[in-house]
C-alpha cells in the first residue's frame, strides 16, 4: 500500500495559495505595524486586544509538544474539534463526489459536518460488543471514500477501540483515518499520537474541553504529519484561535496536575456510580466506560428521561441510536450532583408505573 497525500487532496485545495499576513514575515523586527488597519490607540480593554493574533498559536503549541510528547509542528488547533473535523472533510472531499466511513453508535457530529459539506457517509456499525466491524467498514470502502472516523474511547458508548483494529484499518485503508481521542485522559488506553511517524494517514484527534474543563474556549486539537498539518494551515481561516483563548489555554496548560487530579476523582466517581447504579431493578445494564459518562440502559429510557428533566437533571437521551436501546448516557457530575442524580432515581424506583 503506498500512501499518496496530495492524490487524496481535492484539487482546488492542492492548488490553493493561503491567504498571508505580511505581518508574521516581519516578526520581532519592526516596532510600528501600520499594516493591518488595527486601532493603534488600544481598544477599552485593559488587556492588549487590539492587536490580530498568531495565526499559528506557536506559544500555546509549544506549551502542547511538551505535555503530549510531540513536535509543535505536528500540532494544529482548531476553533474546538468541530473545525478540526469540517476542515478534514474540505480538504479531501470533494462535495457530492467523495464519501467518509463512520461507525454508529458514534459523536454526531461527523455526519452533520459531512452533510454541510455535500459529502456521503457510509455507516458501518459497530459489533453489539461496540467494536469496529472491519469487514463491513471495507465491504463500504470504495475510490471515492477519503476519511474514516473512529472515536476511542466511543462516544456515546464510552469504550475504547481495540488497539489491533485501529493499527489493522492504518495498515489495509488507503486514505485518512481519523481517530478521535477526546475522552483519551479517562481511558485506560494509550493515545496513537505515537504512531504518527509510523503512519503518514493518521490524524489524531484530541480537545481540551473535556478533561482539562475548558470546553467554552474551544480549543480542540490535531496531530499529524506536516504535511497534513500544512493543509489545515492553508485552509484555514487565518485568526481562526482567538488572543483571549490562546491565552487562557497557555495558562491552564502549565497546572497539569490539577487535571490529573481531576481525572483520578472523576474516573473514581464514574466507577463507584456505575456499581451504585447498578443495583436499581430498573436498570438494566451500565456499559464500561473508559471516558467521563456512563452508557446505561434502562426498562423505559424516554419515562426516565422525562422523569429527570420534570426535577431539572438533563441527561442524554440515546435511545434512538443503534445499538442503544432504551440507553441514558450521563455525565459524571460532582460528588453533590452525582448524589441528586442517585436520589431521583431512588424516586423513579418508587413511582408508580405511568397511567396509559
Ligand atoms: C466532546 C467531543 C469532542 C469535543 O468537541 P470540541 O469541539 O473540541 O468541544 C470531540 N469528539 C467527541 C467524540 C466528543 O464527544
Amino acid at each position: 500500500m503506498s500512501f499518496d497525500l496530495q492524490q487524496l487532496v481535492r484539487t482546488n485545495i492542492r492548488q490553493l495559495k493561503p491567504y498571508a499576513s505580511a505581518r508574521h514575515e516581519f516578526e520581532g523586527e519592526a516596532s510600528v505595524y501600520l499594516d493591518a488597519n488595527e486601532n493603534s490607540l488600544g481598544s477599552p480593554l485593559q488587556e492588549a486586544f487590539n492587536r490580530y493574533p498568531d495565526p499559528l498559536q506557536w506559544q500555546l503549541k509549544f506549551a502542547l509538544a511538551k505535555i503530549k510528547g510531540v513536535p509543535a509542528e505536528n500540532i494544529f488547533i482548531g476553533n474546538g474539534s468541530d473545525e478540526v473535523i469540517d476542515l478534514a472533510l474540505r480538504i479531501f472531499c470533494e462535495p457530492g463526489r467523495d464519501n467518509i466511513i463512520i461507525c454508529p453508535p458514534t459523536y454526531g457530529m461527523y455526519e452533520v459536518s459531512a452533510g454541510i459539506n455535500a459529502v456521503e457517509v457510509r455507516k458501518a456499525g459497530l459489533t453489539a460488543g461496540f467494536q469496529l466491524n472491519l469487514s463491513t467498514i471495507m465491504n463500504l470502502v470504495d475510490a471515492q471514500t477519503k476519511i474514516i472516523f473512529v472515536c476511542s474511547p466511543n462516544n456515546p458508548t464510552g469504550n475504547n477501540m481495540h488497539r489491533e483494529d485501529i493499527e489493522w484499518l492504518l495498515n489495509n485503508f488507503n486514505g485518512i483515518l481519523v481517530v478521535d481521542e477526546a475522552y483519551i485522559n479517562f481511558s485506560r488506553q494509550k493515545t496513537c499520537i505515537q504512531e504518527l511517524t509510523t503512519y503518514p494517514s493518521l490524524i489524531v484527534m484530541q480537545t481540551l474541553s473535556k478533561a482539562w474543563g475548558l470546553a467554552a474556549l474551544r480549543l480542540g486539537l490535531c496531530f499529524a504529519s506536516l504535511g497534513i498539518i500544512d493543509l489545515f494551515n492553508k485552509v484555514k481561516p487565518p485568526y481562526n484561535i482567538n488572543k483571549a483563548s490562546a491565552a487562557l489555554g497557555l495558562e491552564a496548560l502549565a497546572q497539569v496536575s490539577w487535571v490529573n487530579e481531576a481525572i483520578q476523582q472523576t474516573v473514581a466517581a464514574r466507577n463507584s456510580l456505575a456499581s451504585r447504579l447498578e443495583q436499581y431493578a430498573f436498570v438494566t445494564k451500565v456499559f464500561e466506560s473508559e471516558a467521563n459518562f456512563l452508557l446505561v440502559q434502562v426498562t423505559d429510557a424516554n419515562g426516565l428521561y422525562h422523569f429527570l428533566t420534570g426535577k431539572g437533571i438533563i441527561v442524554r437521551n440515546r435511545s434512538r441510536e443503534p445499538g442503544c436501546e432504551n440507553c441514558l448516557r450521563i455525565t459524571i457530575g460532582t460528588p453533590q450532583e452525582n448524589e441528586i442524580l442517585l436520589a431521583a432515581f431512588d424516586n423513579w424506583q418508587q413511582a408508580p408505573p405511568a397511567q396509559q
